[in-house]
């Protein structure tokens, strides 16, 4: 099999100019993922280095330097994207330095008259900035992304292809007559277009994980107060209903609407009706178990599904909610701002009636809390045990 070094180079340039164009188009969409322009920007400089190495047959060692240092640039920009990625500060003075660095070496007699020096050189600088990469990839574990261990591993095995040429750089020097390279230098090559392949793919990836996961938690989270919304609470309620009517397990649903809201926020103002469902919010997430579903379902209406709970359970915690809630003092000025909060109670029955009737029939229990004074606890049995 052939392994012709100047065919993979002109292949890499052309996956790195595509790659490169793309992700700036992508990032000149939105203009959000800045990460986007750096890495598209390093791939350019990838292609463009590839490009002077093709024809650095004219001015040998000046163009080399040029090649390199332009290659340097590229992981650099890589890297400082990475961390552009994580919200970290961006070494783009590190990376400028790297490169004069090298620049002014290049200039030494010494480097110029040993193309290994230079190849030794310029790989150990590589790996390190593979490495730094990589390093970037392992040490933000906080955020699940699928692709972050992929990154991860293909810049800390593109660091090694690199640190290996240090030792072996006399072997592995590129001949400015390429059709003269050792077949391994075709094996380096096309782990080198393996590398451009691979990690833009994955660099996009990235970047299209994380806007799906705020998509999704847009969908799904209620942005005043950090719970579930209507939709997602509806929907985990009814998987969590039909379970325990499946298993025959206990089951309780709790609608709480809080008293008297509109004269709260016509007498203090929205700001401060806000602060109070958030403080709701906060109280009952605290006071409610892990286990338990809890969700904004309207304006100042909550609901919770207590998966296990039967009655005396639900009632004691929908009224250590309620207590707790009426003892939030929210200040406003002067004033200090109360509230209540009605509950309404059912649990399943036997026979599983499904979740619209549960709230339903804790509805009514509700309805039955706010008539006779509100700032209580109201349980309606489900239809079964109505008797
Ligand atoms: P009741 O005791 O009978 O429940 O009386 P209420 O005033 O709480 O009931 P009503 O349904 O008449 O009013 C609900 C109020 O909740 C009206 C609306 O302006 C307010 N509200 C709904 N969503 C929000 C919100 O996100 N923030 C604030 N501050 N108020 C909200
Ligand atoms: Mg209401
Ligand atoms: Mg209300």
């Amino acid at each position: 099999m052939m392994l012709d070094v100047g065919t993979i180079i002109v292949a890499t340039i052309a996956g790195c100019a595509v790659l490169g164009c793309l992700m700036l188009v992508d990032w000149w969409q939105s203009r959000d993922t800045l990460e986007l322009a750096w890495w598209g920007t390093a791939y350019l400089f990838g292609a463009l280095s590839l490009i002077v190495l093709l024809i650095r047959g004219a001015a040998p060692n000046l163009l080399y330097s040029a090649s390199a240092a332009l290659i340097l640039f590229g992981y650099g920009c890589l890297w400082i994207g990475a961390r552009r990625f994580f919200h970290r500060r961006l070494p783009i003075g590190r990376v400028l330095t790297l490169c004069i660095l090298w620049l002014a070496l290049s200039t030494l007699p010494l480097v110029q008259a040993s193309p290994p020096t230079r190849t030794a050189i310029v790989s150990a600088i590589t790996a390190a900035l593979s490495f730094a990469i990589a390093f970037e990839f392992w040490r933000d574990r906080s955020e699940r992304l699928a692709s972050r261990v992929p990154a991860m591993i293909i810049c800390g095995v593109h660091g090694l292809f690199f640190a290996v040429r240090v030792p072996f750089a006399e072997a592995l020097t590129l001949p400015t007559d390429l059709g003269s390279a050792p077949i391994l230098y075709g094996v380096l090559a096309l782990e080198g277009l393996v590398f451009v392949i691979a990690s833009g793919f994955t660099f996009v990836a990235l970047t299209k994980e994380r806007a799906e996961v705020a998509q999704r938690r847009a969908a799904t989270i209620d942005s005043l107060t950090g719970v579930f919304n209507r939709r997602a609470f509806f929907a985990r309620a009814e998987r969590l209903v039909r379970r325990a009517e499946v298993d025959t397990r206990p089951l309780a649903v709790l609608l709480f609407d809080i008293d008297r809201f509109k004269q709260i926020n016509d007498r203090f103002g929205h700001p401060v009706g806000d602060r109070l469902l958030i403080e709701f919010t906060t109280l009952a997430t605290q006071l409610l178990r892990p286990t338990d579903l809890f969700g904004r379902i309207g304006g100042e209406e909550f609901a919770a599904i207590l998966p296990g709970a039967p009655l005396a359970a639900a009632v004691a915690a929908a009224d250590r909610v309620r207590a707790a809630f009426a003892a939030v003092i929210v200040t406003e000025g002067e004033a200090d701002v109360r509230a209540t909060v009605s509950v309404g109670v059912t649990v399943i029955d036997a026979e599983g009636v499904g979740l619209d009737r549960l709230i339903a029939i804790a509805d009514r229990a509700l309805y039955r809390a706010k008539h006779n004074g509100r700032n209580m606890v109201e349980v309606e049995p489900a239809a079964g045990e109505a008797g």
